[in-house]
């Protein structure tokens, strides 16, 4: 699975965050993008480690 394939909170499809981050920069990110699906908010956390590794996770607001 590519890491910014996600599933929505609310409906359960699969999508892709496709707001900008940057994946150099070691730490937390959070933006809202909302589901092309159903249109809903998801609160979007992408977490890049020291070593530059990026993990993505989606929530409800
Ligand atoms: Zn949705």
């Amino acid at each position: 699975m590519d890491a910014d394939s996600v599933e929505c909170p609310f409906c359960g499809e699969p999508g892709e965050v496709y707001a900008d981050y940057d994946e150099s920069l070691p730490g937390e990110q959070i933006f809202v993008q909302d589901c092309a699906v159903c249109c809903r908010p998801w609160t979007v956390r992408v977490h890049v480690t020291a070593e530059g590794e990026l993990s993505i996770a989606v929530d409800r607001s």
